[in-house]
């Protein structure tokens, strides 16, 4: 059994909040602009939903769609807005499936991780498996 990572300190937490809420700018901007100009319409009616509304949980349903142009954009999306509603219930840098806390170093490479390296490996084992 492996040491377990220490928590986050109060700073490593506000730089991954930051970058988490910098990621979803961007991404946000990204899609608004991919979606400009686009005359396929459920691309139309995205558009439209997310300039009605600032819940962009709306993207966690587009994204299960296969909307091949902005798919990718909304998947990630997604997973930082889940990452952004960790931080603020108090989950954010637990190992989703084994609790432990996740490693600084791993979060700083890629802030919205849900799992530490060894579950997202199994997990990745069984999706592979699955498919
Ligand atoms: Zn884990």
């Amino acid at each position: 059994m492996p040491a377990t990572a220490p928590s986050l300190t109060r700073e490593q937490r506000a730089s991954l909040e930051a970058a988490l809420d910098a990621r979803q700018r961007e991404l946000r901007a990204e899609l608004a602009s991919k979606l400009r100009n686009q005359d396929d319409p459920r691309l139309v009616g995205l558009r439209n939903r997310l300039e009605d509304t600032d819940d962009w949980a709306v993207a966690d349903a587009m994204a299960a769609q296969d909307i091949t142009l902005v798919s990718r954009d909304l998947a990630e999306l997604a997973k930082v807005e889940a990452a952004l509603a960790r931080t603020v219930e108090g989950s954010y840098g637990e190992c989703a499936d084994c609790g432990n806390p996740i490693p600084y170093a791993r979060l700083a490479a890629y802030p919205a991780a849900r799992r530490c390296v060894a579950c997202q490996d199994d997990a990745e084992a069984r999706e592979r498996l699955r498919r």
